[in-house]
């Protein structure tokens, strides 16, 4: 198979950073990560200990708040002196919300909270930064490492990111080591968590000391969601090629305490998401309106919110791209098909608000979100390989021209 920039890469080169990756290094520093609990909005510590690896590893780190002082960010940046491309290496240091998990290694696999999603992967970029700098490969450009906290929903709503963005700290090109390895996203859908709440005036009552009477909340919830599913289907029709379709849809309602009273409020949640190219603002309006019209038409009240995930995105085969495939061509043997990203990340908040081009890509690992985190030490010396071959064949910009 060959693509544009099959040679950027030589083989000796690769050789060279192959020879340089240290992997007790790496699997210490994951370990190191792992080990230090960190829900959302509780990640002040783990960035502490980040900061210090890196700092003892004689890297300089900043520590800029970026609208959370509660866990102040980590940046790193290593240059090689000449000018060139700033490629980006940016993970979130939170974990979601459930039982801690302390790390343990099993049969070449890393278990732990976060060791998937993603304190494995951020090791991998440690790794490669490090790999960077103890060959002195890296002789034009810089590469920048960031890490926050505030990715995960709903305890967190990416603001760190979106303000480390706003500050500046934001490179050529972006890398995001999340657990997807499968696909190369260049295109991923926009997402926002729908919640509704209908009520009624008044208190719960009897079925027949005129609770039939009571405007039903059961009845406009149910009609709010047979919208959405009508909704749902009109939007089959608006497909992208690479990121599927646009799509509504109800994860949970509830209401009611009894068989033969009547409540006062119903409940829905779901998502809606849509492509490239549409306005979320739009999207939030068409919801808006839905839902009043439900309220006018069954004498409820009815209250939404739209709670936006990240809007969609779309990038460009272009430098960012080649360079990534001919990285992971060198490591893996073949570029990556291809594709779109099936959630949505701080990859297209870089791509929608820094307006540069980021590619998520990670270990393939297992269970995020569960309590069975796990990732292969062979995915993370992977990615750490691919990190530092991508910044080796992107940064150099001048010599390409
Ligand atoms: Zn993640």
């Amino acid at each position: 198979m060959t693509f544009p920039h099959a040679n950027l890469i030589s083989p000796s080169l690769a050789a060279k950073v192959r020879a340089a990756l240290r992997p007790e290094r790496l699997l210490q520093t994951a370990v190191a990560l792992v080990e230090v609990p960190s829900p959302t909005r509780h990640a002040r510590a783990v960035a502490d200990r980040l900061a210090d690896l890196l700092r003892a590893d004689g890297f300089a780190v900043e520590r800029p708040q970026a609208g959370w002082p509660e866990a102040p960010a980590v940046v790193c940046r290593y240059g090689g002196g000449l000018p060139g491309r700033t490629l980006q290496f940016n993970g979130h240091l939170d974990t979601v919300h459930l039982p801690f998990v302390p790390p343990r290694v099993e049969q070449g696999e890393l278990f732990g909270s976060g060791a998937s999603d993603m304190k494995g992967g951020i090791a991998a970029a440690v790794e490669a930064l490090r790999i960077l700098r103890d060959t002195g490969l890296l002789q034009r450009g810089a590469v920048l490492l960031t890490a926050h906290d505030l990715h995960e929903s709903p305890w967190g709503d990416g603001s760190q990111v979106d303000r480390l963005i706003d500050a500046g700290y934001v490179g050529d090109g972006v890398l995001l080591p999340e657990y997807l390895a499968d696909v190369l996203p260049l295109a991923g859908r926009g997402m926002a968590v729908l919640r509704v709440r209908v009520r009624r005036q008044g208190e719960p009552v009897h079925e027949v000391l005129g609770g039939a009477d009571r405007p039903s909340v059961i009845a406009a919830g149910a009609e709010i969601v047979r919208r959405l599913a009508a909704l749902d289907e009109r939007l089959r029709a608006e497909v992208h090629p690479l990121a599927g379709r646009a799509s509504a849809f109800v994860g949970r309602v509830a209401a009611g305490e009894i068989y033969n009273q009547s409540p006062v409020e119903f409940v829905l949640e779901g998502t809606r998401r849509w492509l490239p190219g549409t306005s979320p603002s739009d999207v939030r309006r068409e919801f808006e309106e839905l839902l009043a019209q439900v309220a006018r038409t069954t004498g409820t009240q009815v209250e939404g919110e739209f709670a936006l995930g990240r809007d969609a995105f779309e990038i460009q085969p272009g430098a960012l791209v080649q360079a990534f495939q001919a990285a992971h061509a060198a490591v893996c043997g073949q570029p990556l098909p291809v594709g779109a990203k099936p959630f949505v990340d701080d990859g297209n908040t870089f791509v929608v608000r820094g307006r540069v081009p980021a590619i998520t890509h990670g270990p393939r690992a297992c269970g995020a979100h569960t309590v069975n985190e796990r990732v292969p030490l062979a995915e993370l010396e992977r990615v750490a390989l691919v990190y530092a071959l991508t910044a080796l064949a992107f940064c150099p910009a001048e010599e390409q021209a």
